[in-house]
């Protein structure tokens, strides 16, 4: 069983503003919403928890 989830990309959406981002699915510091500053993702040594919408994942190999 492989562990993929570090390769992958995530479309977001901030619940406050509902501004989109895309973050790395592996993070080594606190993500903020661009655009209302609202923390969207922090790290825990492994996969990362995103507090908001995931979207979508995106596959780094296929975008
Ligand atoms: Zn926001």
């Amino acid at each position: 069983m492989t562990n993929n989830t570090r390769s992958h990309f995530l479309r977001v959406k901030c619940n406050d503003c509902g501004n989109e981002q895309v973050i790395f699915g592996s993070v080594a510091t606190k993500v903020k919403c661009l655009a209302c500053e609202k923390i969207i993702a922090e790290p825990t040594g492994g996969k990362t928890p995103v507090k908001t919408q995931i979207i979508s994942v995106l596959d780094k190999d296929a975008a």
